[in-house]
């Protein structure tokens, strides 16, 4: 994805989720939210929505390529 796909594609799962990470809950501006992949394109997940979350760069940078949830998550949810 370019630079633009990933600014339409932000807006458009934004539109569907609202402007928080996924993971953490966290509402943040669209421009600090990340793309993250479910399953991660390294383990062949794909650019569709279905396979697409808003993320803070936390979390994502966080569950690397796992394909479980960030661990942090769990500490902020305890
Ligand atoms: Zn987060």
């Amino acid at each position: 994805m370019n630079a633009r796909q990933k600014r339409s594609k932000k807006a458009e799962l934004a539109k569907e989720q609202g402007s928080c990470c996924w993971w953490c809950r966290c509402h943040l501006p669209l421009h600090k939210l990340t793309i993250d992949h479910l399953k991660p394109k390294s383990k062949g997940g794909s650019n569709s929505s279905e396979n697409l979350r808003l993320a803070c760069f936390e979390c994502n940078n966080s569950r690397g390529n796992s394909l479980y949830p960030p661990e942090r998550i769990y500490k902020i949810r305890s």
